[in-house]
Formats: structure tokens, C-alpha cells, sequence
């Protein structure tokens, strides 16, 4: 590797794509170079195009990738060239400080584990560059498909990370605003959690099919009224013991808080690209001593994670696929992108096809 051209889908400047010759990339000692068959776009994507993170100039773009190992340097042990791998859209350095003190998705700086489309070329291209693979990819089982194993990489990670980190008391009531597919597999996250009531926020019916689906007892429809008051009205006024924020606007991170009953936890998941401020409202958190939690997190990375992740999918407990709404070719990626930015055509995740 590393001597010939290949092509990659690139971001030229804020809002410009296309596609680019690059160099192969090659294996440093504790590294793997990966050659994707399936891949996912997302919408961090869309708003790393739009200028999310700042400018970027000649950077592939991507982050959610399958495939096969196309070669491992000499310190690598658990893999080997021919071996079918789920890369962590989150690779981070293990070594780092933030690591050593259980924030590996920080790593060298805060987000410093996003790796992909951010300060390294991401996975969009005929290989892809996978530093300290022993601990940033994972081997897929089997009986599980490329198309399943890639939602692995980011989509459940982060989406169960959202449940996770919202501390929900085994039967215990939840919110998760928006049902996206970072939404969509925080509803699932939910409910493998042990949630005994499920409150899904969406306008979208075709996303609303898809929470119910994936555990969601019931849908809040905001273009029907305010969904902070219907979800005082479906708890009694109460509010829940969870609210998962997965859309990234302050207005409904606001509504998370508002939702959440005293001693409860906001999770957010939402990426928040847009704005200034994300604001939190004084006197619904209890000026401050409520003691409502409010939890972050980038997706979190590392082959333990992704394994536990495949196992899940292995075992039937969770069918990631239905979220596939569209399919496109590595050289019809464009059109993929347009349509996340739009949303249009009832899109929720367009797979990409690299054989
Ligand atoms: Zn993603």
C-alpha cells in the first residue's frame, strides 16, 4: 500500500464536495489500512460540510464504515489481512491522558478520539487509515452482515450511549426527543435499559413507525401542541426520570430540562452546530439544585465496546437495518448527501455501497 492513487469523496471549502485522487494510506506499526465494502453517511456529515468544525480544504469525508483489512503493522495482533472489521467511527489514542482517566473519546484534546473527516481523512475513499486498529476495530461474527455491523460504529454507540448515560431506573419513564437514527437507537438503548415507559418526540410518521418499533410506548407529536405539556399531561405532571436530547438545538435541550423531574437526568446526545448558546431554563432545573443532572458524550470508541455492540445484534436483540432507507453507489454519494441535508424522500440512513 501507500505507492498508488485511489479515489476519495472529498469536502473542498464550506458547502463543496467532489471526488479526489489521493495516495493510499499506509500502516504505521500499530495500525491497519481498511478497504470498505459498506458505509454509512451521517448527518455530522452534513454539518462538517456546512462548517460544523471550521474550514476544511481536500479532507474525505465520512466516518461510519465496514470492511476488509487490507494490511496490519507489525505490532498488530488481533488482526490480519482478509478479516472482515466494523471500524469505530471514534478511534481514539489509548494512551492518551483523557484515556488513563476514562474519557477516551477526549483523548488528546477535548473530541480528540473523532478522528475521521476531522483532523485525519475520513472513510469515504478505497482504503482507509485505522490508527491502533488492536483497539479501534472489531472482527464481525459471522452470522452478522456488513449492513448491520456499520450501524455499530456510530448509530448504536452513540444512541445507547445516550440511554446509558441517562441513569433510567430499571421501569422507570423516559423521553427521547427526536427520532432520527441517533434517536431512534436511543428509544432501543432505552428500552435494553430496562425503561418501563417509553415517550418518543417526532412529527415524522415514517420515524414514528420506527420508535414504536424499536420500544417507544408512546409518540409525542410536537406539530400538535407543545410536547413539554403533553408530557406532563402522559406522567400526571410529574415529568420523567430521563430525558435524551437527540436532535442538537437548544430548544429542545431546553425542553429536556423541562420534562425532567427532580433528581433526574438529562442525557444529551443531540450535536449542537448551530447557535451561540444551548440554554438551560432557570427555574424549571430548580434554580440549580434540583439536582437534575445533565450528561454529554461523544460516541464512545474501542473493540470492546464494538464487540459487546455486534453481540447484540448477533443474538437478535437488535435489527439496526430498518433504519436503511436508501442505497446508493460509492460514485453516487453526492446524491446521499443532498438528501440528508434535505431530508427529503423519507430519508433516515443511506447506506453506501463500495462492491
Ligand atoms: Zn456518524
Amino acid at each position: 500500500m501507500g505507492d498508488n492513487p485511489m479515489k476519495a469523496f472529498v469536502m473542498n471549502g464550506i458547502g463543496e464536495t467532489g471526488f479526489a485522487e489521493k495516495e493510499e494510506p499506509q500502516a504505521g506499526p500499530n495500525d491497519a489500512v481498511v478497504k470498505p465494502t459498506k458505509g454509512l453517511v451521517c448527518t455530522s456529515d452534513v454539518h462538517t460540510l456546512h462548517g460544523a468544525i471550521g474550514e476544511r480544504e481536500n479532507l474525505t469525508l465520512g466516518h461510519e464504515t465496514v470492511g476488509v483489512v487490507e494490511e496490519v503493522g507489525e505490532n498488530v495482533e488481533e488482526f490480519e489481512p482478509g478479516d472482515r472489521v466494523a471500524v469505530g467511527a471514534i478511534t481514539p489514542d489509548w494512551g492518551s491522558a483523557a484515556a488513563q482517566d476514562g474519557h477516551p473519546s477526549q483523548s488528546k484534546e477535548p473530541l480528540g478520539g473523532w478522528k475521521f473527516a476531522n483532523v485525519k481523512d475520513g472513510t469515504f475513499a478505497e482504503y482507509v487509515h485505522v490508527n491502533e486498529a488492536d483497539a479501534n476495530m472489531a472482527r464481525i461474527p459471522e452470522d452478522v452482515t456488513d449492513e448491520e455491523a456499520v450501524y455499530i460504529t456510530d448509530m448504536m454507540s452513540t444512541g445507547f450511549m445516550g440511554a446509558e448515560h441517562a441513569e433510567i431506573p430499571v421501569g422507570g419513564t423516559v423521553a427521547v426527543f427526536a427520532q432520527g437514527p441517533v434517536g431512534l437507537m436511543a428509544t432501543k438503548g432505552a428500552e435494553l435499559q430496562g425503561a418501563g415507559r417509553i415517550i418518543a418526540v417526532e412529527s415524522v410518521p415514517k420515524r414514528q413507525e420506527l420508535a414504536r418499533e424499536y420500544g417507544a410506548d408512546e409518540i409525542v407529536n410536537f406539530e400538535e401542541g407543545d410536547p413539554v405539556e403533553q408530557i406532563h399531561d402522559l406522567t400526571d405532571g410529574e415529568g420523567v426520570d430521563s430525558a435524551i436530547e437527540a436532535l442538537g438545538t437548544s430548544g429542545t435541550f431546553e425542553q429536556c430540562v423541562k420534562v425532567t423531574k427532580a433528581g433526574g437526568t438529562v442525557s444529551n446526545i443531540g450535536y449542537h452546530g448551530e447557535g451561540e448558546h444551548v440554554n438551560i431554563p432557570r427555574e424549571e432545573w430548580g434554580v440549580g439544585m434540583a439536582e437534575i443532572d445533565i450528561a454529554t458524550g461523544l460516541c464512545p470508541g474501542g473493540r470492546l465496546r464494538l464487540e459487546r455492540l455486534l453481540r447484540l445484534i448477533e443474538n437478535g436483540r437488535v435489527d439496526p437495518t430498518h433504519m436503511t432507507t436508501h442505497e446508493f453507489g460509492f460514485d453516487e454519494i453526492d446524491e446521499a448527501f443532498r438528501l440528508m441535508e434535505t431530508k427529503e424522500d423519507g430519508i433516515i440512513k443511506p447506506l453506501i455501497l463500495f462492491d
